[in-house]
C-alpha cells in the first residue's frame, strides 16, 4: 500500500485528536457526575441522621418518631422509601428500626463513635446489595448516649452512573464519526487552494513560460508555494531564452564559415581552372573547415563543463599545470614579439579535472597573447591564501572597457568584431574557462583598463596540501 494522501492523514489525525478528547472530557465529567452523586447522597445521610440525633429521646425503644417521618422524607426526596434507620445503644444492641432492618455495625464505626466522630462507608447489606452507611454517635451531657445509622442503597445512583456510561458509549463513537465526515470536508476545503494551483500550474507549457501562478494575497503558506514556483518559472525562462539564444548564436556561428567555403568551392567551380588554382582553393577551404573544427570543438567543450566535470575529479598540482601552460603560451606568442613568463608562483593544489583546469588557464593566456600587441608582456603567477588558491594571467595588453567586462564571460562575445576576425577566436573562450571554474566551485574575474592592460583571476578552493594531510 502506498503513502496515505494528505487529505486521508489530515482526516486521520483530526479524527484522532478530537476521539482522544472526547474520551477525555468523558472520563472527567464520569468521575465528576459520579463524585456529586456520592456527595449528595452522604450529605443527605448527614442531614437525616442529624434531625434524628437531635430529637429529644422521650422513648428510646419506639422506632422513629411519627412527626419526624415527613421531615426524613423531604430530605431524602424520592429515595426515602429506600432508606433504613436504626437506633442502637453504645455497645451495639439495636434499640429500634425503621422502614427496613438489618444494617450491620463495623467495628471501626464503633470506635469511631465511641470517640465521638462519626464513619460514612459502603456495605454489603442484602445479597449483592450494597449501601452507603453513615453511623453517627449521639452525645448528651459528654457521653455517647446513642448510636443513630442511616443508610441509603447504592441501587439507583450506580444504575444512574451505568445509563450515564451507555449513553457515552454511544455517542462517542458517533461523534467520532461525525467528526472524521468533518475532517475530510475541512481538508477538502483546506487543499481546494493547491488543487487549484496544480490546475494552473498544469496549463504552463514550456512555450508559455512567461505565465506565472495567481497569488490570493492572503501571505499564507499557499502564496509562499506560489512565490517559489513562480521565482522557479522565472529562472526556468531565463535558462531557456539563454539556451534559445546561444542556439540560434551557434547556428549563425557555423553559418558564416560554411557560406564562405560554399562560395569559394562556388566561384572555382563558375569556370575551368588550372591545378594550381584548385590547389589554392582547396587550401583556403581546409582554413574555413579548420576554423569549423575548432568551433565544433569548442562548443562541445563548453556543453562538457556546463555539464559538469565531477567524474573526472581528483588532486592537481598546479605549479607543474602553470609550467605546461606557459610553454604552450611561449609557443602562440613566438613571432609576435610579446614575452610569455612565469611570476611568483606556490605550491598548491585543488580537485578536480586537470585537463580542463589547463584548458581554462591556457584560454586566459591564448586571449593575454592575442590582445596584446609587440612589445608587451603576459604574466603567469600562482598564489595560495589561507582557503583559496588564485591562478593569474597578466597582460600589458589592449584592455576592456568597464563596461564590457561582463559581457565578455558570455559565449560568442567578441568585442572588436574587425580585430577578433583576424585572431580567429569564436569568442567562446572566456565562457568555457568561466564555467569550468563555476564547475570546480571557483570564480573568474577580470580588472582591466582600455589601453592599461588585463588581469584575469582563478580563484579555487584548495584542496589540503600533501603535507598538511599526511
Ligand atoms: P575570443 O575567441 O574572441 O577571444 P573570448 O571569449 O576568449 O573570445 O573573449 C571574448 C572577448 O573578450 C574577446 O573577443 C576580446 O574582445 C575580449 N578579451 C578577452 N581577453 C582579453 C584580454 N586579455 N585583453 C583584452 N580583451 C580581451
Amino acid at each position: 500500500m502506498g503513502p496515505l494522501s494528505i487529505r486521508a492523514r489530515l482526516t486521520l489525525w483530526y479524527t484522532g485528536v478530537v476521539v482522544a478528547i472526547l474520551l477525555l472530557v468523558s472520563v472527567a465529567a464520569y468521575s465528576l457526575l459520579r463524585w456529586h452523586m456520592f456527595n449528595d447522597l452522604d450529605a443527605s445521610l448527614f442531614t437525616v441522621a442529624g434531625v434524628l440525633r437531635d430529637v429529644p429521646a422521650a422513648d428510646p425503644a419506639a422506632p422513629l418518631p411519627p412527626d419526624l417521618e415527613p421531615l426524613v422524607r423531604e430530605f431524602l426526596g424520592p429515595e426515602f422509601a429506600d432508606a433504613l434507620l436504626q437506633l442502637l445503644d453504645p455497645e451495639g444492641r439495636v434499640r429500634s428500626r425503621a422502614l427496613r432492618p438489618g444494617l450491620p455495625l463495623s467495628r471501626e464505626a464503633r470506635i469511631n463513635a465511641l470517640r465521638g466522630a462519626p464513619t460514612l462507608e459502603t456495605v454489603d447489606f442484602a445479597k449483592g446489595e450494597q449501601a452507603r452507611l453513615l453511623t453517627m454517635p449521639v452525645v448528651r451531657g459528654g457521653r455517647v448516649v446513642d448510636l443513630v445509622q442511616v443508610a441509603m442503597p447504592l441501587r439507583r445512583t450506580r444504575q444512574t452512573l451505568i445509563r450515564y456510561v451507555e449513553t457515552l458509549a454511544v455517542l462517542v463513537p458517533l461523534g467520532a464519526v461525525l467528526s472524521a465526515v468533518g475532517g475530510w470536508l475541512l481538508a477538502r476545503r483546506a487543499l481546494r487552494p493547491v488543487d487549484r494551483m496544480s490546475q494552473s500550474a498544469l496549463r504552463i507549457s514550456a512555450e508559455d513560460l512567461s505565465r506565472r501562478l495567481e497569488r490570493r494575497g492572503a501571505e499564507d503558506e499557499i502564496d509562499r508555494l506560489a512565490d517559489t514556483l513562480n521565482a522557479m518559472l522565472a529562472r526556468l525562462q531565463a535558462a531557456f531564452g539563454e539556451m534559445q539564444r546561444f542556439t540560434a548564436d551557434a547556428a549563425h556561428e557555423l553559418r558564416t564559415p560554411l557560406t564562405a567555403l560554399r562560395g569559394g568551392i562556388e566561384v572555382a567551380l563558375r569556370a575551368e581552372r588550372s591545378p594550381d588554382e584548385y590547389r589554392r582553393v582547396l587550401a583556403s577551404s581546409i582554413e574555413e573547415v579548420d576554423q569549423l573544427i575548432r568551433l565544433a570543438e569548442d562548443l562541445l567543450l563548453l556543453s562538457r563543463s556546463t555539464v559538469g566535470l565531477t567524474a573526472t575529479r581528483q588532486p592537481v598540482d598546479l605549479e607543474p599545470l602553470c609550467l605546461e601552460v606557459l610553454e604552450l603560451g611561449v609557443r602562440l606568442a613566438k613571432g609576435k614579439g610579446v614575452t610569455v613568463s612565469l611570476g611568483a608562483t606556490a605550491p598548491a593544489v585543488v580537485h578536480g579535472d586537470a585537463v580542463a583546469l589547463r584548458r581554462a588557464l591556457l584560454n586566459l593566456v591564448d586571449n593575454a597573447v592575442k590582445y596584446t600587441p609587440a612589445g608587451g608582456s603576459v604574466v603567469i603567477s600562482l598564489d595560495r591564501t589561507g582557503e583559496h588558491v588564485a591562478l593569474v594571467v597578466e597582460d600589458t595588453g589592449i584592455g576592456i572597457d568597464s563596461t564590457d567586462t561582463r559581457r565578455i564571460f558570455e559565449p560568442f562575445v567578441r568585442l572588436d568584431a574587425g580585430r577578433s576576425r583576424d585572431t580567429g577566436g569564436s569568442g567562446l573562450g572566456l565562457a568555457i574557462a568561466r564555467s569550468i571554474v563555476l564547475a570546480h566551485g571557483g570564480t573568474l574575474e577580470v580588472e582591466s583598463r582600455p589601453g592599461g592592460g588585463s588581469r584575469f583571476t582563478i580563484r579555487l578552493p584548495g584542496a589540503p596540501s600533501p603535507e598538511r594531510s599526511a
